[in-house]
């Protein structure tokens, strides 16, 4: 998607140790000019789909999901991050390793909101090694749900993430993929999808 894609060159900063920060338009600051025209590209991308319900995971997550989730007129549900070791039976839970905090932590969807009646895309902010898309996949699967697709704003595509997730046969779809980024000169290149 052109316009992300302008955005992540004009505004994005590269860091040390692969990591992209985006905080001034998506991650802290949020462009919801951006998020709209993002909404709207995974509506065109998802279109044939008969998605029912959006699934992401707090906190960043969140913002694009909603804005995606007018277009698809479904309600969004975000995976908990949750301290909580004694869980009752009435939530799917999973670990998750986080790429950008370097540590693990459970993540938890109660079952009032996700059942096998569900037709599902799940939408993150960033596809890395996949670990967060992967802990999203078990819950839908462990609910029996569907799941239709997955939309990422943006995916660091040499990273293993997304090779991992098409390999399981996933409906991928990242506006965004970063096929190089140079923390010393800040350069950025694209690949096209
Ligand atoms: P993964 O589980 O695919 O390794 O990492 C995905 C999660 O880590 C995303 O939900 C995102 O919050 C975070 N993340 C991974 N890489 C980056 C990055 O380069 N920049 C930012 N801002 N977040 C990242």
């Amino acid at each position: 998607m052109q316009l992300l894609e302008d955005r992540i060159r004009k505004d994005g900063i590269v860091k040390e140790g692969n990591v992209l920060k985006v905080d001034s338009f998506l991650n802290h600051q949020m462009d919801i000019h951006l998020y709209n025209e993002m909404g709207k590209e995974f509506k065109r991308l998802f279109a044939d789909r008969p998605i029912n319900k959006i699934l992401t995971i707090e906190a960043s997550g969140i913002g694009i999901a909603c804005i995606a989730a007018q277009y698809f007129d479904a309600p969004v549900v975000f995976a908990k991050k949750s301290q909580s070791i004694n869980l009752d039976g009435d939530v799917y839970s999973t670990m998750i390793t986080s790429f950008t905090h370097k540590r693990e932590y459970q993540v938890i969807v109660s079952k009032k909101y996700l059942s096998p009646d569900d037709h599902v895309l799940i939408i993150d902010d960033f596809l890395a090694n996949g670990c967060a898309l992967q802990g999203l996949i078990e819950i839908v699967q462990e609910a029996g749900a569907t799941i239709e697709g997955i939309g990422i704003a943006v995916e660091k595509g040499f990273q293993e993430g997304g090779k991992l997730i098409r390999g399981m046969g996933m409906n991928l779809h990242s506006l965004a993929i970063v096929d190089s980024m140079d923390a010393a000169t800040g350069e950025i290149t694209f690949r096209q999808e």
